[in-house]
């Protein structure tokens, strides 16, 4: 007879269900461990005695067993792979659990399966969350963030858990309760969108790496320095601390073992979800589009190489350094060109949470949102700080780039930027992230666009569109909407 003494049951043992569920020991709270296959869930038991956490950890080869050592209501949390594994998860587990139970989704799920699982089985009175778990293997282990959304009963029922396993921040857990103030997918929302401003800060700083490295001609060592001064300043963050470590790894034969792996990137699916989304939205994110784009474009390895001799038999080379550059001032400069990149990224991501939330009336608070990333996910940095400022004097503020504190930091980056986009671009380095950003910030601040062409269809934009299909358009001296023949020969 198994006693239900757990306050958590924590279904899959991969490299997050690992470490989160020795996370929750160590905070005090007793745990039951469940993964398909057991070698895992011997695999956990085993490290819970190495940590000494063997009283507070048990793992059951029979989900039956499992479900029983939970104390009721039950919570039970799921960390397997997202989509199908899930919903196969959540079937075995339904004729075991009892109305007020709770199961609570850790994985990186799209936030509609979310929904329509908390729908299915509220039927059965079940209670669902989706919970966005961010920082990866270290950040599950020692605190990570946690973006929950559902009702209200489902998060009370784990507060006292997640308060304490979740990374603490000088001003409290990176866990909260406004992302989730609604049935819905809103943890799951915001976590995906978190991954897209995850790949615009990376293909950011893979830019900056790159202006310095190929068109200043840094030494690796000037690299890892650069990225360490600079973890010092506004971009003191977690991605670029690692970015000093990698660089700064040696191969075993000495080399910089960086220049060694291959250029290509692979992806899980949240990053395209983020663009795809900021499109049914009509959000514009053209830095994590190119961030999206780059992973596309890293892809295409083969043919990368093969057009690259077919443009160097025409004559032209690939990018080289720019002879006797000042590379301190480079340093400088793409310093600024990257803060200034990453406000735009980071004032789009916010943009579309702002955008889904009020489509779906789930009250996100940006400020309370901006605060749990300060701590124990891959974003995480002293920038998110600035942000919670931000709205924090202006909670409905439009877009980041205008509150007053970011829209100084632009206008005082604002020629460095121009002037590393430029160097790169001549010198024929793609900087599509630098350059996407500076276009959405230069199109942001304009008073007046070419969308008048658009408008009129077959011109430059609003004409265009009148043009060839009659959508009329809008004039700047009278209102209304005017249709115009525009071809002399109708
Ligand atoms: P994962 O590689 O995504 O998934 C492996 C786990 O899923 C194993 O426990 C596996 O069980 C289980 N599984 C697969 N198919 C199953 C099925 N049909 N039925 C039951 N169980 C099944 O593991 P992970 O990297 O730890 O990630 C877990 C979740 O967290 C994912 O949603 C992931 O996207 C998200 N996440 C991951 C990270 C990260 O850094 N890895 C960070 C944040 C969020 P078996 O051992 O039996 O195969």
């Amino acid at each position: 007879e198994v006693t239900a003494m757990s306050e958590l049951g924590l279904i899959g043992l991969a490299v997050m269900g690992q470490n989160f569920a020795l996370n929750v020991a160590e905070k005090g709270f007793p745990i039951s461990v469940y993964n398909r296959s057991y070698e895992k869930t011997e695999a956990c038991v085993t490290r819970a005695k190495k940590e000494g956490l063997e009283a507070n950890l048990k793992g059951f080869p029979d989900l039956k067993e499992f479900v029983a050592s939970l104390k009721k209501p039950r919570r039970v949390m799921i960390l397997v792979k997202a989509g199908a594994p899930v919903d196969a998860t959540i079937e075995s587990l339904i004729p075991l659990l009892e109305p007020g139970d709770i199961i609570i989704d850790g994985g990186n799920e799209w936030y509609e399966n979310t929904e329509a699982r908390a729908a299915k089985v509220a039927e059965k009175g079940l209670g669902y969350l989706g919970m966005g778990v961010s920082g990866g293997e270290e950040g599950a282990r020692n605190g990570p963030s946690l973006m929950p959304g559902g009702t209200k009963e489902g998060y009370d029922a784990i507060e006292k858990i997640v308060t304490k396993v979740a990374a603490q921040v000088d001003d409290g857990p990176c866990v909260t309760y406004h992302v989730r103030v609604c049935p819905g997918g809103a943890g799951n929302f915001v976590k995906m969108v978190h991954n897209g401003i995850e790949y615009g800060d990376m293909q950011l700083i893979s830019e900056a790496y790159d202006v310095l490295k190929t068109v200043g001609g840094l030494t690796n060592d000037e690299l890892v320095e650069a990225f360490n001064e600079w973890n010092k300043s506004e971009l003191d963050s977690f991605l670029i601390e690692i970015t000093a470590l990698i660089l700064a790894k040696k191969d075993e034969d000495g080399a910089p073992l960086a220049d060694k792996i291959l250029d290509k990137t692979g992806m899980k699916g949240t990053g395209k979800w983020t663009v795809q989304q900021a499109a049914e939205l009509s959000v514009p994110a053209p830095t994590i589009e190119a961030a999206l784009d780059g992973r596309f474009l890293s892809g295409l390895k083969d043919e990368r190489v093969a057009a690259a001799k077919t443009f160097s038999d025409l004559g032209l080379k690939q990018p080289t350094k720019i002879e006797g550059i000042d590379k301190a001032a480079l340093v400088k400069e793409v310093k600024q060109a990257l803060y200034a990149s990453k406000i735009c990224s980071y004032a789009q991501g916010l943009n579309i949470i702002k955008a889904k939330s009020a489509e779906k009336g789930w009250d996100v608070d940006m400020g309370a949102l901006s605060r749990i990333w300060k701590g124990g996910c891959i974003i995480r940095a002293v920038f998110l700080t600035d942000i919670y400022e931000a709205y924090k004097r202006n909670p409905a503020l439009e877009n980041l780039l205008v509150d007053p504190d970011f829209a100084k930091k632009l206008v005082s980056s604002e020629q460095a930027w121009r002037s590393v986009v430029t160097k790169a671009i001549s010198n024929g380095v793609a900087v599509p992230g630098f350059s996407a950003s500076l276009g959405y910030f230069d199109t942001y601040r304009r008073e007046t666009v070419p969308a008048n062409l658009v408008q009129a269809r077959s011109l430059p934009t609003a004409a265009q569109r009148d043009f060839f299909g009659s959508h009329t358009y809008e004039r700047i001296d009278k209102p209304g909407w005017f249709h115009t023949v525009w071809d002399p020969r109708n």
